[in-house]
């Protein structure tokens, strides 16, 4: 904790007179153009990989960047997602896996998560992805085919369906590499993306 104590201090003395013109912008405004789906995993930086500055990046962070597929009644990733979309009218949406994900390792390795009921019911968000690529137990086959499921399951959502229709949305699929920080887009990856492009 004394490490976030001092790094606030350092954030006051030196960061923030620097930027002080865009914090007195952001002070009265939030507008987004990109919200970012992103793993919790403390590796990936969304602003960091994308050389954003605050106020840029409207972001959702899951375990396993997994997007829960829309039902009625909600919950907190569905109100992130429809709060970006509808009310702040971002015109793109990234999903994020990445290398060496915790969750996807687990899921392709069918780790015992009897331990961890909350984190094995999560991932069921991803019974799709992992269906596709149960057959090989290959991670980094399911972390890519874990983010074209979550980018299906994100155009369930209503104001993601609406937006797409008025063709004001695009969609973005994904895969950032911790060793090399080398970002494959998906987007082109093949016929299961095209809905996604
Ligand atoms: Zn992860």
């Amino acid at each position: 904790m004394q490490d976030l104590t001092e790094g606030v201090a350092r954030f006051q003395r030196d960061v923030f007179p620097a930027k002080a013109e865009l914090f007195a912008h952001l002070a009265a405004h939030h507008t987004p153009r990109t919200l970012f789906i992103g793993c919790s995993d403390a590796r990936v930086v969304p602003e960091l990989i994308t050389g954003s500055e605050p106020g840029d990046l409207f972001v959702i962070r899951t375990a396993g960047n997994l997007v829960p597929a829309y039902r009625p009644g909600g919950d907190g990733v569905a109100a992130s997602v429809e709060y970006a979309v509808s009310a702040l009218g971002v015109s793109d949406v990234v999903v994020c896996g990445h290398s060496g994900c915790g969750a996807m390792t687990a899921l392709a390795g069918r780790h015992d998560l009897s331990d961890a009921p909350a984190v094995a019911d999560w991932l069921r968000h991803a019974d799709a992805a992992q269906a596709r690529t149960a057959a090989t137990g290959d991670v980094s086959a399911l972390i890519r085919q874990n983010v074209l499921a979550q980018l299906a399951n994100l155009t369930t959502h209503p104001s993601v369906a609406r937006a797409r229709a008025e063709n004001r949305l695009t969609l973005h699929g994904w895969v950032y590499d911790i060793a090399t920080g080398g970002v494959e887009n998906l987007s082109a990856a093949g016929p299961e993306s095209a809905t996604a492009a």
